[in-house]
């Protein structure tokens, strides 16, 4: 008899409990500004809502993809300097900023 393991679910960053008051950020609907975007860091994708640290032209923003009921609606952070997206992803993550 072969006793198969289950296999644990590998979990990324889960974001922090949403802090009050906390930072609002300008989400803006997606814009397909780019041929490439490169992902440097993702939320887990077991939430409804999981976020991506994106880098493109030079510069950085958060993406943000919602699930609801078969549909997805995805939106951006504003295009800025990596240093400062990269804070925003912490605040995010410490849930200090959403
Ligand atoms: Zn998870």
């Amino acid at each position: 008899m072969v006793v198969v393991a289950p296999v644990e679910r590998y979990h990324s960053h889960h974001i922090g409990a949403l802090q009050e008051p906390h930072e609002r950020i300008d989400w803006r609907p997606e814009q397909p500004r780019v041929e490439r975007v490169r992902i440097k860091e993702h939320t887990c994708d077991c939430k409804a809502t999981f976020y991506e640290l994106c880098q493109a032209a030079g510069l950085m923003f958060i993406r943000r993809t919602h699930r609801q009921m078969g549909e997805v609606i995805v939106h951006e952070s504003p295009w800025v300097v990596a240093k400062e997206t990269q804070g925003l992803w912490l605040r995010l993550l410490m849930g200090s900023a959403r």
